[in-house]
């Protein structure tokens, strides 16, 4: 670091706020107020510019850094790995490629292949190109459709928002690319909007998942050829899937040959706790599984769009025909610090059995929230799976009139006044960005659950009485 920066904060803050663009936010207010800058991180704590420390009840805002901060292990074996091999790219492979991707496999029965590149939207986009070429190899070009489902996210590239049901992060970006479709969400709590109010339970669930199939129907089954659905919606709102629903949505993609596309890349390594993967508590079987920022917690940029092998025997190439192969390359999938980062990450999971640590430490979150709900009408709704929660704010229980994203705004900034940062659904949906976000590290211990419930105990009642 440059020593002009290594002893004067202000510096730091004065080029931060001249140069860097931050993202999500708005960037006026900025002008005046003071960027928060995180200086530093362990365990589950950063501090800020000032000296201020917090707890941090999202894994580095955007639920990313599953073991924590300050992992000296996995910034030694990145170190090893980099001054060894850093990087090479295209055909050749790689010592801690080869290694992880064995290792990721044993964790995901039925899957085969990983290929790598480095942020979830790339992963994603890895799979609609597959999805394509397969719908060119298999079906004269045909069975090309992808879809997605309303509230869901993918990522930022324009594939990516394609393919995204979060209106607001959309508009005004568009044209976007044809061939994406969405269908409607799973959500009980507002299953009036599905027209799915009289449902509740197991019939929610499978009705909830044949407004699929009505869009297949609708679109003709001989023109899709995915559907792509994160295990637990993360970013719309914290969804966790009815009962019922996922069993149902995979008898509807086998019927019509529609290969299943299953976004990990929040659920995925260890967050939603016991299982390694959102997916594996639903008994789902995917053809392709994408994967970031768990993979190396935020230690490096990794990202895995993995297949199973009958999807991969698709694209083993016929050498006399010179386009039949997965013709794509991602520059910074052949960077070794990713995978070494990504091993390391996995063993501490293993060692300090943090997918247990995830659940119980879950449930005891969960059971606070719901205390909460007793003491403030303000909650309607929490849900989640591990260490990935929401608590939905509405005006009122009965018309679950959500409240203004001022309000969720002022209870995150209470929170964060009180030395713990939580999370909300940000930008995402017109008028329905209001749900808390929890996602704290999975090393969290019940004395930080309970602080980070006591906070938001303290914030609701600082905004709402
Ligand atoms: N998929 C899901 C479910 C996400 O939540 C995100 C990012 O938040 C992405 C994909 C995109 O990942 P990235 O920001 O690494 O491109």
């Amino acid at each position: 670091m440059d020593g002009k920066f290594e002893n004067d904060i202000q510096a730091v803050v004065d080029a931060d706020r001249a140069h860097v663009w931050h993202h999500l936010v708005q960037h006026k207010p900025f002008e005046t107020g003071e960027p928060r800058i995180i200086v530093e991180g362990k365990g589950m704590k950063v501090w800020d510019q000032k000296g201020k420390e917090y707890i941090d009840a999202v894994s580095g805002a955007v639920w990313t850094v599953n073991v924590g901060y300050g992992r000296e292990s996995i910034a030694d074996a990145v170190r090893d790995q980099l001054v060894k091999m850093n990087y090479f790219a295209g055909a050749a492979g790689n010592v801690p490629g080869a290694e992880f991707a064995e290792k990721l496999i044993e964790k995901m029965p039925g899957m085969s292949r990983v290929y790598y590149c480095n942020s979830g939207s790339e992963a994603n986009e890895k799979a609609f190109k597959m999805v394509r070429q397969i719908a060119h190899k298999k079906y004269g070009g045909k069975k090309n459709k992808i879809l997605y489902r309303d509230r869901d996210y993918h990522g930022g590239t324009l594939a990516t928002m394609s393919a995204g049901g979060q209106d607001e992060r959309n508009m005004q970006y568009g044209p976007f690319a044809p061939g994406f479709v969405r269908v409607p969400h799973c959500m009980e709590y507002r299953k009036e909007e599905l027209g799915l109010g009289h449902l509740s339970g197991r019939d929610f669930g499978i009705a909830a998942a044949n407004l699929i199939e009505d869009v297949i129907l609708r679109e003709g089954p001989e023109t899709v050829g995915a559907l792509c659905l994160e295990p637990v919606t993360a970013g719309g709102g914290v969804i966790t899937p009815p009962e019922g629903y996922w069993d149902r949505v995979q008898e509807i993609c086998r019927k019509y040959d529609i290969l299943l596309h299953i976004d990990e890349v929040v659920c995925g390594i260890g967050r939603t706790g016991t299982e390694w993967f959102g997916y594996q508590h639903y008994g789902i079987k995917p053809d392709f599984v994408t994967m970031a920022k768990g993979v190396a917690s935020g230690y490096a940029a990794i990202a895995c769009c993995v297949t199973s092998e009958a999807v991969f025997e698709m694209f083993k190439s016929d050498p006399s025909d010179k386009m039949d192969h997965f013709r794509d390359i991602s520059t910074f999938g052949g960077c070794t610090a990713g995978p070494a980062a990504a091993l390391e990450n996995m063993r501490i999971i293993e060692d300090e059995g943090l997918l247990e640590n995830c659940s119980k430490m879950g449930e005891r979150f969960m059971d606070n929230l719901k205390a909460l709900m007793e003491k403030h009408e303000v909650i309607g709704d929490v849900r989640g799976k591990g260490l990935f929660l929401g608590a939905e704010l509405v005006k009122d229980r009965e018309s679950k009139e959500p409240v203004s994203e001022a309000d969720i705004a002022a209870v995150v900034g209470e929170c964060g006044a009180l030395g713990v940062i939580i999370g909300a659904s940000n930008r995402s949906i017109p008028e329905r960005n209001n749900v808390l976000c929890f996602s704290p590290a999975l090393i969290v211990t019940p004395q930080e659950v309970d602080a980070i419930t006591d906070a938001v105990d303290k914030a609701l009642t600082k905004v709402f009485g």
